[in-house]
């Protein structure tokens, strides 16, 4: 299946929930799609930094592919990662909690605990394979990522009781929101 790719120099959209495209589990890269990917990411670096956010994969922009863009820098020293193709290979029996959020369910914050350490494989523009251990914020960001690919968001990760206020509330704001863009538009 082919996937249409946005024109490199618009900064993409970032898909909201409950959009299926968020749903769905992404194919892998393969070499015919590099050079395409290459192009877009300027602009996916963008949408990312404006928003702002520390990762974001390509199904949240509609891209139905196995990679996703990273940086946990701060922002006076951007450390850009592309990990295309990603796949955890080893992860810890010790878990950890911390607070996630998503460019996908704005606003929307929970404590999800996954394993603390993680190593992943990931291969690069150039589709050169690379390893990357992490624990703390990485292994979260990291693990996050990859679960987009597969359709998972965090609140997956969540007891349904949880999810379901969490996803009313973001399903409120939004409305909220789209009322608000209306009515100043009326107003005009
Ligand atoms: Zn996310």
């Amino acid at each position: 299946m082919s996937a249409a790719l946005p024109s490199p120099t618009a900064i993409p959209e970032i898909l909201i929930v409950p959009d299926k495209r968020l749903r769905t589990r992404a194919r892998p890269v393969t070499d015919a799609d590099r050079p395409a990917l290459e192009a877009l990411m300027p602009s996916m670096f963008d949408a990312m930094y404006r928003a702002p956010g520390i990762g974001l994969a390509a199904p949240q922009i509609g891209l139905s592919l196995r990679f996703f863009i990273m940086d946990l820098g701060p922002d006076h020293a951007r450390t850009p990662l592309i990990l295309i193709n990603p796949t955890i290979i080893a992860a810890s029996e010790t878990l950890a909690t911390r607070e996630e959020g998503c460019l996908s369910l704005p606003n929307q914050y929970a404590e999800i605990t996954r394993p603390a350490r993680i190593t992943a494989t990931y291969e690069d523009l150039a589709g050169v394979k690379h390893r990357i251990e992490g624990e703390d914020l990485l292994a979260a960001c990291i693990q996050h990522e990859i679960d987009h690919l597969d359709g998972i968001l965090f609140v997956d990760h969540l007891t349904p009781l949880k999810r379901n206020i969490l996803l009313r509330k973001l399903a409120k704001e939004q409305r909220e929101k789209s009322d608000d863009k209306a009515a100043s538009r009326a107003r005009r």
